[in-house]
């Protein structure tokens, strides 16, 4: 019963540490005792995943209705767009600009004999061949295409976020252009339907514990340790990098343009850095986070409802810090030379690509192979790193959250919300204090 009074984010933390040791003890063949415990566990990692997923869609929806009706004038909605996009692109920048410094002062990549001896090709590639193959540079069009959906519902059951956003922005501004009647009826709707997957998403984060055992502890039963060794150079390079835009970066940022001490944020916003580190999704990581930022640090809806939705698709400040260190890495282990001109290419198409991935699992390694190609890379030498992959994916989700949390809380503020972070935040997980 004790255990149960500790906060969530405890909880979550006990259940992750015991995570890696039972993954560990379990390995490969997933068995404990004589007891096959792999499928059970991805069992209940997959119901957890499922639970937060089913949210996303009429919780997008929603939240961005509510949100851009709630700003109103279009003149509010042009000042807290340009604040958004300007931040998003910001620590977007600085993360890849980290990323580039360091993978260029470590060179993981170089070193003697092919890089198929030296790192182990991943035997995943040829599964993967299927998602890379003819990736190019017009994919990232392609992308950016969908923007505006053809048929809006099939968008949102393709789970295609960028043009549900399109459509819900639209909607959203032109709720409060409608006469009166309509318009508040149709307020009340969307906002009720917003109220009531807060509620779901806490009820969901109560399992949180268990999910997330079950997530990591099968992870690292299957991934094990001995992948590590020849690419513990490149693990090293990324973490340093992410370690650098995670301690340094955004706290710097919070503190001179948020005015907040650093480690308030962090905690009020640790049950969501955990689930997207056990999820390796800043999608399914979206209600989790949307309820740390309003009910722990205090932001109001209505910039909660705009910055975060759109910041879980469109900012993702460590997967596009991966895609530079793992394009240079590949290059450096080829004995590629990469000009200046090109790593600056790379820096433009892992900022474009960052934007366009999906938040999921192994979102990276598409925009990773259509960079590849792009600047005339072997395709194949996304192997290379395929077998750090996920552990790498936890960390970069991790990161991605972070940073919009981080947006949420600095545009909040520069808009004059005063109750930011003010006081001791309440917790997640244990109830609506409403
Ligand atoms: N898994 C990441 C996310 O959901 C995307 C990626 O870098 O693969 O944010």
């Amino acid at each position: 019963m004790g255990l149960l009074k500790l906060k969530l984010h405890w909880q979550i933390l006990i259940a992750l540490a015991l995570a890696i040791v039972v993954g560990l003890i379990l390995g490969p063949d997933g068995s404990l005792l004589g007891l096959q415990l792999d499928a059970a566990l991805e069992f209940i990692g997959q119901l957890f995943l499922n639970a937060l997923k089913m949210l996303i869609v009429p919780l997008i929806v929603s939240s961005i209705i509510v949100g851009v009706a709630g700003i109103g004038d279009s003149e509010n909605l042009g000042r807290m767009g340009a604040k958004t996009i300007g931040y998003y692109a910001m620590t977007s920048t600085f993360a890849i600009v980290v990323g580039l410094l360091v993978v260029n002062l470590i060179q993981p990549g170089v070193v003697d004999g092919s890089p198929e001896e030296v790192f182990g090709l991943s035997q995943d590639v040829a599964s993967f061949e299927q998602d890379i193959a003819g990736k190019g540079a017009g994919d990232i069009v392609a992308i950016f295409l969908r923007m505006i959906p053809t048929n809006v519902v099939a968008a949102a059951s393709a789970g295609q976020m960028l043009g549900l956003i399109f459509f819900s922005l639209l909607y959203g501004f032109f709720l409060t252009r409608i006469p009166n009647a309509y318009a508040e009826a149709q307020y009340d709707f969307w906002n009720g339907m917003f109220e009531i997957m807060m509620r779901i998403t806490d009820l969901v984060m109560r399992f949180a514990p268990i999910g997330v055992f079950a997530l990591v502890a099968e992870t690292v039963a299957e991934t094990g340790l001995a992948a590590f060794v020849p690419l513990a150079a490149f693990f090293f390079t990324v973490v340093a990098a992410l370690g650098i835009h995670f301690f340094i970066t955004l706290p710097l940022l919070l503190r001179l343009l948020g005015r907040v001490k650093p480690i308030h944020h962090y905690r009020a916003v640790s049950p969501a850095l955990l689930t997207a580190f056990s999820t390796a999704s800043s999608s399914a990581t979206l209600p989790v986070t949307m309820e740390c930022i309003e009910k722990n640090a205090g932001v109001s809806n209505k910039t909660t409802s705009f910055v975060l939705p759109l910041g879980a698709t469109v900012n993702m400040d460590g997967t596009a810090l991966y895609e530079c260190v793992a394009v240079m890495f590949i290059a450096q282990a080829y004995g590629i030379d990469m000009s200046l001109t090109t790593q600056f290419t790379v820096v433009l198409l892992a900022l474009l690509t960052s934007i366009g991935v999906a938040g999921i699992p192994a979102a990276s390694l598409v925009a990773i192979s259509i960079i590849l190609t792009a600047v005339g890379l072997p395709l194949e030498g996304i192997g290379l790193i395929l077998a750090v992959d996920r552990l790498l994916d936890m960390m970069r989700t991790a990161v991605n959250v972070t940073s919009d949390s981080c947006g949420a809380v600095i545009i909040a503020k520069s808009e004059g919300e005063d109750r930011v972070l003010a006081d001791e935040p309440a917790q997640l997980g244990q109830g609506r204090a409403d």
